[in-house]
């Protein structure tokens, strides 16, 4: 197997076929890394993708899909209601989530990774303390950290992320997981930028875990790298890769991010 990552399969092929390649430059960014593949998951970002390109990507072994806005959350609920029931698939919220949609992500996500302040956590908690979601059942959720600074993106800034994970930790309908960040674009800037926003991702888990706070030994998780770059984010660490274009090929329109 080659050491660069391979490109996206053209587009005529089938979601399962493109899977197996998306898993196979995983596996090769890992092995390249000298890490265990297994380390890191691959999430299908699910954005704009019909129920039945969903559907064709869960017979083909994903057991984790992310979705980006609430409404698209809800739509497509049903069509994968019996695996989350079943505990075979997680669900995660991907997109930014405003304090009015709470109620609609709990009914039907599994986790939250864009947590970027602690107003949204503590609404988010309160919500599941109401509805007898503590301990086990709590809500997963990653803090969002901005790792490239840029206006346009959510998430904390890398200073303001360890005081908000710990604080996040602490709340009882809560279990922080972890980190995730949309990095840099690999088009607007260079590999070694990119790589150095996942590595300061890697650095605000680090310090957290390193806390000994209360709630923050298992915030392990890095979700980071997307098609184009997953495979500097493996380099830096990542344990969850988000993967839409790779897996179900270019989008009809690129939403806001
Ligand atoms: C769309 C999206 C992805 C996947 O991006 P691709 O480039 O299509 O792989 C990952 N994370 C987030 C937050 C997204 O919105």
């Amino acid at each position: 197997m080659p050491d660069q990552p391979q490109p996206s399969l053209p587009s005529g092929s089938s979601v399962a076929e493109r899977l197996a390649a998306v898993r196979a430059r995983i596996a090769a960014a890992a092995d390249a890394a000298g890490r265990d593949p297994g380390e890191v998951r691959l999430l299908v970002a699910t954005k704009t993708q019909p129920a039945e390109a969903v559907l064709e990507a869960l017979a083909a072994g994903v057991d984790l899909i992310g979705e980006n806005r609430v409404q698209e959350l809800v739509a497509k609920a049903p069509a994968v209601a019996d695996r989350v029931a079943d505990g075979s698939l997680e669900v995660h919220m991907i997109g930014h989530l405003q304090r009015n949609k709470i109620n609609q992500v709990l009914a039907t996500a599994t986790g939250l990774e864009t947590l970027d302040s602690l107003d949204l956590a503590r609404a988010i908690s309160d919500r599941c303390v109401r509805d007898d979601r503590t301990g086990d059942r709590a809500l997963d959720v990653m803090v969002q950290v901005n790792v490239t600074g840029e206006a346009s993106k959510s998430g904390v800034v890398p200073a303001d992320a360890g005081a908000l994970a710990t604080a996040v930790a602490a709340l009882p309908g809560l279990r922080l997981t972890g980190f995730m960040t949309i990095g840099a674009r690999l088009d607007d800037t260079s590999e070694q930028t990119v790589r150095a926003g996942f590595a300061r991702l890697r650095a605000v888990r680090d310090e957290v875990v390193a806390s000994g706070a209360p709630g923050t030994a298992g915030a392990t998780a890095l979700s980071m790298g997307m098609t184009g770059d997953l495979h500097l984010a493996v380099a830096e660490g990542a344990t969850v890769v988000r993967v839409g274009t790779a897996v179900f090929g270019p989008r009809p329109t690129q939403p806001a991010r």
